[in-house]
């Protein structure tokens, strides 16, 4: 029985969809101020297992994941390098895709774009004003937090010692709210900058929390399964999505709020602002693979904190590496034919720890010790040439089985050449000129996997090579 611990309730809460068979999921995404670094990419490969694993569980799963392409940051570094904010954040946008098929994620079925769903963002916050949860005040509008008094039911905090009063100012933001903990949900900009819209509610940016509720909604509907980020998202980012979606639908936005801990570097929180970080490039370019970087992100449970070091990843290195050739001599060994109970009995007990792990809130030590002690095992049958056909066969089926939730196993695929490329792109505009779209896309998949990148021109298809 699958088992998440919701931050909600603050419990080990059975796993129930909304909807039979289904699961709709949604993480928050990357801000592409910046390449992002693999303390942000811990939080998101939780996402890759938890929807890699209910795959195979056979849920059929709707996974969601914005990217925040606009924020003080980015606009302060597209005013500074005298670019719009299209222009500023592409390069990382594109270089985020890149560490994410590099380390092995699977990409979410939709990953909307904030800037491209400013009009569901004003929709939602005209219907929160309608009804109270919000008011403007010098042109920006803020959620007003006294109409909706579960406020703090994610994150627990006590907001009682907070002064309500019409000039507290406690954040940066420059306008008058009616309380010092309301939030802004839409801010007004001066003229001379560029970075806002024109519309219904007035001309401005939305604040960073909006554009969450709006698009999980828009493409989960208004009450989904499971949200995912990294802790420091608790609060105030998820008790005020919680807020606006709540406080517009009267409905129960999310059922599981999971929550991964932060990678840390000699102790302490990894991020941008202090420095103490590694992007996925800056290992690779160190000469780790993404595959030892993957494997040392997962390999300790998400809600425990996990302290990065070169040492550790030096030694995901080697484990990484003894999986790929263990799998590579059982695929390879001759065997006689026929079957060993024992190897069998091997194979099951690995499969019930590795669910069991797994089904407990996705504890990924316990799965992968699994897979550890079946390779132990096979290993000594092997030597033993106690291992016969059918269980060859067996356990190559179990291990793509572990692979398709932590896809360690594979060894990076020799370079393509240049004709072949070409050959598969010929093959692409022919199925798109037959209109057989379902191929086009999987062709175009199938050169993403192998690290070839296309791009549709006017002047035709143009492909690179990733990193390149
Ligand atoms: P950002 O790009 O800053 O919006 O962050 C993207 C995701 O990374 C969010 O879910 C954050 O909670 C998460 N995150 C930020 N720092 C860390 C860290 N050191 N370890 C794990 N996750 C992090
Ligand atoms: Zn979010």
């Amino acid at each position: 029985m699958l088992k998440f611990q919701n931050t909600l309730s603050g419990q080990l809460e059975e796993f129930r969809p909304l909807r039979e068979g289904e699961v709709r999921m949604y993480c928050c995404g990357p801000t592409v101020w910046d390449f992002a670094h693999i303390g942000n990419l811990r939080t998101f490969l939780l996402g890759d297992i938890l929807r890699r694993y209910l795959k195979f569980k056979g849920y059929k799963v709707t996974h969601v994941m914005n990217i925040t392409d606009v924020d003080d940051r980015i606009i302060q570094q597209a005013e500074r390098k005298g670019v719009t904010l299209d222009e500023y954040t592409a390069p990382y946008i594109e270089a985020f895709w890149q560490d994410f098929d590099a380390i092995g994620m699977e990409r979410p079925e939709v990953a909307p774009r904030a800037t491209q769903h400013i009009k569901q963002m004003t929709e939602l916050i005209a219907r929160l004003e309608a009804d109270g949860h919000a008011y403007a005040s010098d042109g920006s509008i803020y959620y007003r937090i006294a109409s909706f008094p579960q406020y703090g039911k994610l994150s627990k905090i006590n907001f009682a010692g907070n002064i309500v009063g019409g000039s507290e100012r406690v954040d940066t933001d420059k306008y008058e709210k009616e309380d010092a903990r309301d939030f802004a949900l839409w801010k007004a900009v001066e003229p001379g900058h560029d970075a806002a819209w024109d519309t219904e509610i007035g001309r401005g940016r939305p604040g960073w929390h909006i554009e969450c509720s709006a698009m999980s909604m828009q493409y989960l509907d208004e009450s989904f399964d499971i949200h995912c980020g990294g802790v420091d998202l608790i609060f105030p980012h998820h008790e005020n999505e919680i807020a606006q979606s709540e406080g517009a639908t009267g409905r129960k936005f999310v059922n599981y709020w999971l929550h991964g801990e932060h990678l840390k570097i000699n102790g302490e929180s990894m991020s941008k602002s202090k420095g103490n970080y590694f992007t996925l490039r800056d290992l690779v370019a160190q000469g780790f693979t993404p595959t030892a970087v993957r494997y040392s992100l997962i390999s300790a449970p998400y809600r425990k904190q996990y302290n990065f070091t070169l040492e550790g990843l030096r030694s995901s290195e080697k484990t990484v590496a003894s999986l790929q050739d263990f799998r590579q001599r059982l695929a390879d060994a001759r065997v006689e034919a026929g079957s060993n109970p024992q190897m069998k009995a091997a194979a099951a007990r690995a499969l019930k720890q590795f669910e069991a792990g797994l089904d407990d809130d996705l504890n990924t030590s316990v799965a992968l010790a699994a897979i550890h002690d079946l390779t132990r095992e096979v290993n000594t049958a092997l030597a033993d040439c106690q291992l016969r056909a059918d269980d060859q066969r067996d356990l190559l089926e179990l291990i793509a089985c572990f692979d398709a939730v932590f896809n360690i196993f594979s060894r990076p695929q020799a370079e393509m050449l240049d004709t072949e490329i070409q050959a598969l792109i010929a093959e692409r505009q022919e199925a798109r000129r037959r209109r057989d779209f379902a191929r086009a896309d999987e062709i175009r998949d199938e050169l993403n996997a192998r690290g070839i990148i296309l791009e549709d021109t006017r002047d035709g298809v143009r492909w690179k090579r990733r990193g390149m």
